[in-house]
């Protein structure tokens, strides 16, 4: 058996330091789509277990036919972080060990590796030190667990016990949040028995932020418990709601607030961009990912609530076989949904020191200055658009040549294809005020300068190309 664990973790570990080290210079679309691979899958059960080694290769040798390069250096398309190598060998180590990280009696060294990377994660990002966070899956599952704490906590200050009475017969909570907020948190609202369409939506101005003014007039419509949901990164402009003066508001109508920073969040680690997110260390929960611009492998997000018992009361999970909290000792399972689950904070902790303080400051202060050049060198093309402020590392584009609003939809569609056909970089399409826009997000580890305005190059000569096809 000892010769099958050498053999097999080495081609593992072999076919992935080859997909890894050859990303940069591979079309950085996938070659086949996901029809062609359910094709390649397909086939019946196996009656019979293979031969281990045959059964990685052929793994390998299929997945890699269908991949997405999200860790490509050209790799624009949704926000997507690029797996820090160093915190892939750690989420090697992970599996291999086969920790079930609900407590600390069955996973002592993953939980305590989990608290100090809770702590850093505060120390980082500048949040109360006081605060809980919860290992998620993503920004999804945190903006889940953070607003079942708010609304545990909200229904607990009115005299009502959400835990364990559940939430039929509770006073009703007004729950407010922007226009342009991510779909997700609207999952998690409805998950929450909040529904996704009782909310009160507030109104947002044409970078995607809160319009205080609006939001102002929300809150006087607040009579009991209520939650403001902000936003730290607009999906499309990269902007922030005003926290300073939107927090005060919230907090003044008796709110909790809780800030969806899925990525934006990350701007706190830097000097140069934390003014953009001032205020927002007074909301009182925050949800971020660590598989974005952390560049963690997937999944991993963090769950950060100022009020540690908020947090507690709405996920611990108790059983008699369970071990009892007495000392100070942290169990992972009291700040997720999740019991059984993986050892995330081993990759954190790792990506953690390989970038320490100092490369995650560069790192966001490098994506935002590609994001700008790149903005800036697209629309100095005629015909070429850049409809929103650049202020972070998200922009669109928009291939319109000023013709009427359908033909310019089409003009970017074909753009967004044949830059996907061309393979030199990826970029996807989204919807923005009604109109057909390309989506660049800045984020990959290994993006810089001259990877970016190559991609620019590469988008521009698209747009030339579609327009030849179009007629237009
Ligand atoms: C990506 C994203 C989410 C969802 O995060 P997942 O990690 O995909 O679950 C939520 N909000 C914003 C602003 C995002 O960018």
């Amino acid at each position: 058996m000892s010769d099958t664990y050498f053999q097999l973790f080495r081609v593992a570990a072999e076919r992935a330091a080859m997909f890894r080290s050859r990303a940069a210079r591979l079309p950085q679309s996938p070659r086949k789509d996901y029809r062609a691979m359910l094709e390649l899958f397909n086939a019946p059960v196996p009656d019979q277990g293979g031969v281990p080694q045959e059964i990685v290769e052929q793994l390998a040798d299929t997945a890699e036919q269908g991949l997405q390069m999200a860790t490509g250096p050209r790799f624009f398309g949704w926000v997507i972080g690029s797996s820090h190598p160093v915190g892939v060998a750690a989420d090697m180590l992970s599996s291999a060990y086969g920790q079930n990280t609900g407590n600390h009696q069955a996973a002592p060294a993953a939980s305590a590796c989990e608290t100090i990377a809770a702590r850093w994660l505060l120390d980082l990002l500048d949040l109360p030190r006081e605060s809980s966070v919860g290992f998620a899956t993503g920004a999804t599952v945190a903006n889940f667990v953070c607003l079942a704490a708010a609304r545990g906590e909200v229904l607990r200050r009115a005299g009502w016990d959400a835990e364990g009475q559940g939430i039929f017969g509770a006073p009703e909570i007004s729950v407010l949040i922007g226009d342009d907020a991510h779909t997700t948190v609207f999952s998690a609202l409805q998950y929450l028995g909040f529904g996704r369409d009782r909310v009160m939506r507030v109104g947002t101005d044409e970078q995607g932020r809160i319009v205080p003014a609006q939001f102002a007039r929300a809150c006087a419509g607040i009579s009991g418990p209520a939650i403001a949901v902000l936003q730290a990164g607009q999906i499309n402009t990269g902007d922030f709601d005003p926290f300073t003066e939107l927090v005060a508001m919230a907090h003044a109508a008796g709110a909790w607030v809780h800030v969806d920073g899925a990525f934006g969040l990350w701007a706190r680690a830097s000097a140069r961009q934390r003014p953009l997110i001032a205020g927002v260390e007074a909301a009182d929960s925050w949800a971020t990912d660590g598989h974005k611009w952390l560049q963690t492998p997937y999944d991993c997000g963090f769950a950060i609530v100022r009020d540690e018992l908020a947090h507690r009361r709405a996920m611990t999970i108790a059983a008699s076989y369970l071990p009892a909290v007495e000392g100070d000792e942290r169990d992972p399972s009291h700040y997720v949904p999740e019991l059984s689950r993986r050892a995330r904070g081993f990759a954190t902790w790792a990506v953690i020191k390989a970038l320490g303080r100092i490369g995650i400051a560069e790192m966001v202060e490098r994506h935002c200055a590609v994001a700008q050049a790149m903005a800036a060198k697209l629309a100095s093309v005629p015909g070429i658009t850049v409809p929103n402020n650049v202020v972070l590392n998200q922009f669109m584009v928009r291939f319109a040549a000023g013709l009427a609003d359908e033909v310019a939809d089409r003009l970017t569609e074909e753009t967004i294809r044949r830059i996907q056909r061309d393979g030199v970089c990826f970029a996807g399409g989204a919807k923005w005020r009604g109109q057909q826009v390309m989506r660049v997000s800045v984020i990959g580890l290994e993006t810089d300068m001259a990877e970016g305005l190559r991609s620019a190059e590469a988008m521009i000569a698209a747009f030339h190309a579609a327009r030849a096809k179009l007629g237009v």
